[in-house]
């Protein structure tokens, strides 16, 4: 099998995955480079099951996948202002979020090596993405999560039998937990930000979407982005459909933060090459993509520019009215899902597409995991 491993900073390559997995040179983030053409067969795919493993030709060779049903989700249109678009329903999959393909990917890729116990640092759901897979999987994972945590996402990760360690603080201080408990234990890093199997998963968002739509790419994806792992699994995922020779052009993808979580914007707008963290920390609804800096800054940059695509920010008050209208339209979504809302109504203005123009949102989260309304009495 093939395990090839390139640093995104320095180049170098490497076979096997250090336990914690970055470029052992520069500690930059790796990626995957087993399978970067997949030779999908479109009449093969249509007889194959609807789950995001029918594109084993895209996916590293791992045995018997750890898998808990990870089906194809639906793609619905939605009327948000003047423009029908398309919600590709990530929120529906096992856990109840998107990070269940990365989670499906890296635990199938993880017992496979052999490995029994691993550590992950998150903010809930791909904590609870990881801890559902890791217990499918046999292997015990320890997630480091912010103490402020919804109480959905913690209750997902302690039924599965994880260790949860609450950390006080903003988000980055459970990474700091994480990375101290790391150099003491030289536990193995089953990082959804830093793994490079996570987002092979996440490659395979893209792969659906476009057979959804009878093998042609949308004009657009609208995504939130924190860390910007929905962006690169969709950048890379319709990268690989171009050199196959599946598309002619790659989408262009438009990331949505939060006005209080924006380091990719400002540096999007002032021309960068990296995204330098932004402190102190301020806490938003979008707690999900609330991150000072993404891990992988320099190639969501690089996405954003090489797609034509575009960065928007959005407030607090129109986070939680896109959650309102979302569900008012069926959509029961988290506040981080929900920040594509405001974002597409401001994307008239910064990156006008032709009427007609295919755009495709992404639900990233389950509204179960973290309710924003107040229960009201009854009047
Ligand atoms: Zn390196």
């Amino acid at each position: 099998m093939s395990r090839s491993f390139a640093c995104e900073v320095c180049g170098a390559t490497l076979d096997q995955l250090p336990r914690d997995p970055r470029c052992p040179d520069c500690r930059g983030p790796l990626s995957y480079q087993g399978v970067t053409t997949p030779e999908f067969v479109p009449t093969d795919l249509a007889r194959r099951p609807p789950t995001m493993w029918r594109y084993r030709e895209a996916l590293p060779e791992v045995g018997t996948p750890v898998s808990l049903g990870e089906f194809m989700t639906p793609l619905l249109p939605l009327q948000a202002g003047s423009r029908q678009v398309l919600v590709k329903c990530e929120y529906q999959l096992p856990t109840g979020s998107y990070k269940d393909r990365g989670a499906a990917v890296l635990m199938s890729y993880l017992r496979q090596t052999g490995v029994r116990a691993a550590v992950e640092d998150s903010s809930g759901n791909a904590g609870a993405a990881l801890a559902a897979y890791a217990a499918r999987a046999g292997i015990h994972l320890r997630v480091f999560c912010p103490d402020s945590t919804a109480g959905a996402k913690l209750a997902q990760i302690t039924l599965t039998g994880a260790a949860l360690e609450r950390v006080p603080g903003p988000r980055q201080e459970a990474t700091r937990a994480l990375r101290e408990y790391l150099a003491r234990t030289g536990a193995v890093y089953a990082s959804h930000l830093w793994h490079p199997l996570f987002l092979v998963g996440v490659k395979t968002m893209a792969f659906e979407i476009t057979e959804q739509l009878g093998w042609v790419a949308p004009a657009a994806v609208v995504c939130p982005v924190g860390a910007g792992s929905i962006l690169l699994g969709l950048y890379r995922g319709f990268c690989d459909l171009r050199r196959a020779g599946r598309i002619p052009r790659l989408p262009r993808l438009v990331a949505v933060q939060s006005g209080l979580a924006d380091a990719v914007y400002r540096a999007f707008t002032a021309g960068a090459e990296q995204v330098a963290p932004v402190f102190p920390s301020r806490p938003t609804v979008a707690s999900g993509i609330a991150l000072p800096a993404p891990a992988r800054g320099k190639e969501v940059l690089q996405a954003l520019r090489r797609t034509r695509g575009t960065v928007v920010t959005v407030d607090e008050d129109d986070i939680l009215s896109g959650q309102r209208a979302l569900a008012q339209a069926g959509f029961g979504v988290e506040p981080t899902s929900a920040v594509i809302w405001p974002g597409l109504l401001r994307l008239e203005h910064h990156m006008p597409l032709p009427a007609g123009a295919v755009v495709v949102c992404i639900l990233t989260g389950h509204g179960l995991k973290s309710p924003a309304e107040p229960v009201m009495p009854h009047p």
